[in-house]
């Protein structure tokens, strides 16, 4: 175990987590929300530092992000626990695991074991990824901090939900992040996330303030969040808020977890969702989980040359001019490289 960072203690040795937006007070020997941060005496602490329960080469389209080091492979890790608790989770084994089984598992690693091994597999980057971040900020902020001093990157897939502190404190560490915008409602992050909406909002738009590259994922879940006026909001807020040279991963639902009376999601709404970003002027949209479609590839936002192709996470073609501009109009294209 180890003493968590981001906390305050209260009376009766009550403490209040601050590492999320949830800041839940914990009182002695009970665990927050996430189920894997754990007042002891007044103390609080991570159960899971350096316990690692997912570990895989992947390659960074992956994550999704189509605009960082595009064709690299990324060392990617995860602990169990999540401060979210979404019905549809894609990784509920993991990620709901100290819920589900009552108890933490893991392989133990330490951080210099990490680098060790991303090293060895030549990754350019770490990904902490697969269930959320923030709940194994302490483990992932010694890799992320150690990674750098080797020349590593680091990337966070996160649903955007940890508290201003931590992207402060992880910041001079963090290269890139593909952030979930699950939803334009409050109501589907309060019912179906037991989460609110404003908080993801406002770290969407202070990452991208401080220079971190910034991706965005949607699920699209039928009769969920499918709605084309929803769809237009999210759309309208990646647009004026984000840039519209902020990515747009659209991504398609298929039925898991304690979501399983809905359909995968149709292709004409994930097009319809497609045009919709367009529409709102948003310039690299991408239809994900739908491998070997056109809507898969980067193509200029001014001219629509074909930029980057791909087929699912792998890149068959890259067309980018000198400094990174299209070849035939010279439009920049946006990203990170190099
Ligand atoms: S990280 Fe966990 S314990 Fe801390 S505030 Fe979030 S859900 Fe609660």
């Amino acid at each position: 175990m180890k003493v968590a960072l981001f906390y305050e203690t209260l009376e009766d040795k009550k403490v209040k987590c601050k590492l999320c937006n949830h800041n839940c007070i914990i009182p002695p020997n009970s665990t927050g929300i996430c189920g894997v941060r754990k007042n002891e005496e007044g103390v609080l602490y991570s159960l899971v530092y350096g316990k690692i329960i997912a570990e895989h080469v992947d390659p960074i389209e992956k994550k999704p992000l189509f605009h960082f080091l595009p064709g690299s492979w990324s060392y990617s890790i995860s602990t169990v626990g999540c401060n979210f608790r979404c019905s549809f989770c894609q990784n509920y084994e993991i990620s709901q695991y100290p819920h589900i089984y009552k108890s933490i598992a893991g392989r133990p690693k330490t951080p210099k074991e990490v680098v060790e091994d991303a090293l060895k597999e030549e990754t350019k980057s770490i990904s902490y990824t697969y269930t959320e971040p923030t709940v194994y900020f302490e483990f992932a902020y010694d890799c992320a901090k150690l990674a750098v001093k080797h020349g590593l990157k680091n990337v966070f897939v996160s649903n955007g939900y940890m508290s201003k502190e931590v992207i402060d404190y992880i910041k001079p560490y963090l290269h890139a992040a593909n952030i979930d915008l699950k939803s334009f409602k409050d109501s589907f992050y309060k019912n179906i996330c037991k989460a609110r909406l404003q908080p993801v909002l406002d770290n969407l738009k202070y990452i991208k303030q401080l220079g971190i590259w910034l991706e965005v994922t949607t699920l699209i879940i039928p009769g969920e969040n499918d709605d084309p006026e929803e769809l237009k909001d999210i759309a309208n807020f990646i647009k004026t808020e984000l840039g519209p040279e902020t990515p747009w991963h659209i991504s398609r639902f298929y039925p898991t977890y304690k979501m399983l009376d809905k359909p995968y999601t149709p292709e004409e709404t994930l097009l319809r969702a497609y045009y919709i970003g367009k529409e709102a002027g948003l310039y690299y949209i991408y239809i994900g989980n739908v491998h070997g479609n056109q809507y898969e590839n980067t193509y200029c936002p001014q001219c629509n040359t074909l930029i980057i192709e791909r087929y699912g996470f792998r890149i068959l073609k890259v067309n980018l001019g000198d400094n990174k501009t299209c070849p035939n109009c010279g439009f920049k294209i946006h990203g990170v490289w190099v």
